[in-house]
């Protein structure tokens, strides 16, 4: 079981806050409780997102994920990608080829719709030819957010599409199946054989609001567009399982998904498509 998408540190992007108060405790008791959580859903392999605090020291953000993760062996860091550096800092992006070259990352996060800039921006451009050379997937947020500071245009999964072509040699991964926007996320899928999604943060709550009859009564619209795009598109080879915890408990978001999504597609979206997303050994 393969958790392609949590938090464990704030993202620290405008207007989105801490996410919840655990992610502010210190980094030996956040690695407690992520080990608990892990444990209790079955995960043996997660992939935290870094967060938008980048320095010299630390070019993708990821340094408080790795001391947190330094306690917690299922735990990968995804590092962030800062589109307001100009293009041409040879220096920034020197120190980012250089943590990339450690194999300390495992992907790179674009707060699409956050941060007002669109996919095909230069500076994003310089981080998917890094992507290509360490041949570490692209992460985009994608679809609804949590911020009211944000612009839903740059988060459309469309604006996927164009990047995909251009960087035919990057995988790239639409963060929350562009929710509400599914079936376009779908079509931009079925479209390019180098794009992803994971089914992280389609809904959020506590396990009473995800599991069990009355939830999914409650929640029968974003399960039926989840439902909807995985049958346009045809390729159960694509989907990632994924929490966006601390947003949900992981083990009744695994439930959650365990539920909506076809049985012989199970195999595939808790395990082997991260596997080979991640180049898992
Ligand atoms: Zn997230």
């Amino acid at each position: 079981m393969i958790d392609a998408h949590l938090h464990v540190v704030p993202p620290q992007i405008p207007g989105a806050g801490s996410l919840a108060p655990v992610l502010r405790l210190p980094p030996e008791r956040v690695a407690g409780i992520v080990r608990e959580e892990l444990l209790s859903a079955g995960i043996s392999r997660a992939f935290a997102m870094g967060e938008w605090c980048i320095t010299g020291d630390d070019p993708l953000g990821v340094n408080r994920t790795l001391e947190i993760a330094s306690h917690v062996p299922e735990l990968s860091a995804v590092g962030v990608m800062d589109p307001t550096k100009d293009p041409a800092d040879r220096d920034h992006f020197d120190r980012v080829a250089t943590v990339m070259a450690t194999g300390r990352v495992a992907a790179l996060k674009g707060y699409l719709g956050y941060l007002h800039f669109e996919t095909t921006h230069p500076t994003y451009r310089r981080y998917y030819e890094l992507a290509e050379r360490f041949d570490l997937p692209v992460i985009f947020h994608t679809g609804d957010t949590f911020s009211p500071y944000a612009k839903l245009k740059y988060a459309h999964p469309l604006t996927v599409d164009e990047v995909a072509v251009d960087h035919p040699g990057v995988r790239f991964v639409m963060a929350h199946l562009g929710n509400p926007w599914t079936l376009d996320a779908a079509e931009v899928i079925y479209k390019n054989v180098n794009v992803w999604a994971d089914l992280s943060g389609i809904v959020i709550g506590e396990e009473h609001e995800l599991t069990g009859p009355a939830a999914h009564a409650e929640l029968v619209d974003s399960i039926d567009r989840v439902q909807k795009a995985i049958r346009y598109c045809g390729r159960p080879n694509r989907f990632l399982f994924g929490t966006d915890w601390p947003l949900v408990p992981m083990a009744a978001y695994r439930e959650f998904i365990t539920d909506i999504i076809p049985s012989d597609m199970h195999e595939l979206v808790f395990r082997e498509n991260a596997e080979r997303l991640f180049r898992v050994k």
